[in-house]
């Protein structure tokens, strides 16, 4: 079986207004919009999903924007920061857009020897764009604005922001195979994952933290990915036998799911690779669309009266 999980699959965070998420994922950074479906437990909000162009594992980030949700407070027991990865000459780029639109971001800094900018999402999620050389040789999707050769191409990794690290590290991180890379000040490096689904885990330790409080802008759980139904069973077992909780696999069509809340507070999931974005919607029409799952698909009509409208922008593809 794998030794070690490959690296994340996808981030779910909470948002608030659907439209402003939109705006902002897919105009402004650029990400692919590849799914506008539902949360399949609550399907009365959307579950928006953004991405490359076809929507690979460790590219995903995903939310549930509730119209009217507070916005929720950093702290610990929580991931704190979603860092992606750009090209290694494209932060300039990234900084001259925002300054031309008027958006506020801080840096460029550096930590591990990575340069990187950070700012806060419309719902105060902080993000980091970092010049990450490894992705200079991948293509990047182009959204009819950002050019490909600066555009998002992945999750570089997350930090989580924890009261005791501990637990987390030894546990959950070394139940995952993770591995401890190199140490900064206060910031711990973990690695998942090989070559281009490598993701860093930088964990952060404040015992006199307050407690996170959930709400719009806080991230709801982290996914990491395997290859298939008969791995996910394998980390399951894995999993149980760490003494961790996990649930029976979840069918959330375009992956299979197990979720279990690691001691630091931070709910996990284990993904499947398979089936992927492309099992209801064809590579030029992701995201076009208002899927369902089958079991939801006879309440459609409702569910589209409840959902607030959301404008987006149909798939350009320039050769
Ligand atoms: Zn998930």
């Amino acid at each position: 079986m794998e030794n070690a999980i490959n690296g994340i699959h996808h981030i779910t965070v909470m948002a608030s207004d659907p439209q402003n998420n939109y705006d902002f994922y897919a105009q402004i950074l650029g990400m692919r919009f590849i799914k506008k479906t539902v949360n399949f437990d609550a399907p009365d909000v959307y579950h928006l999903y953004y991405a490359d162009e076809v929507g690979t594992p460790g590219t995903v980030l995903t939310f549930f924007p509730f119209p009217d949700a507070r916005r929720g407070k950093r702290g610990a027991g929580e991931i704190t920061v979603v860092s992606f990865s750009a090209p290694s000459n494209s932060l300039q780029y990234w900084m001259e857009r925002f300054a031309n639109l008027g958006i506020d971001f801080d840096g460029p800094k550096s930590k591990f020897g990575y340069e990187f900018i950070s700012l806060l999402d419309p719902d105060g999620m902080k993000i980091e764009i970092v010049a990450d050389p490894n992705v200079d040789s991948t293509m990047g999707w182009f959204n009819g604005e950002i050019p490909a050769e600066h555009s998002i191409r992945k999750f570089f990794g997350t930090t989580f922001y924890l009261r005791d690290s501990k637990p987390t590290e030894d546990l959950s991180l070394g139940t995952l195979g993770a591995k401890l890379i190199s140490t900064s000040g206060n910031i711990r490096r973990y690695s998942l994952g090989e070559n281009e689904s490598q993701s860093f885990v930088d964990i952060i330790e404040d015992a006199k933290a307050p407690r996170a409080v959930g709400g719009a802008g806080t991230v709801h759980h982290i996914a990491w990915r395997t290859a298939n139904d008969e791995e996910q069973l394998n980390w399951r077992k894995r999993i149980l036998d760490h003494g961790f909780y996990p649930t029976e696999v979840v069918d959330r069509n375009y992956f299979h799911s197990i979720y279990f809340r690691e001691p630091g507070g931070i709910l996990f999931e284990i993904a499947t690779d398979q089936p992927g974005f492309m099992i209801d919607e064809s590579f030029e029409n992701l995201g076009t669309t208002l899927k369902l799952p089958a079991w939801h698909e006879p309440k459609r009509k409702l569910i589209e009266q409840i959902l607030l409208p959301l404008k987006t922008k149909n798939y350009v593809r320039q050769n």
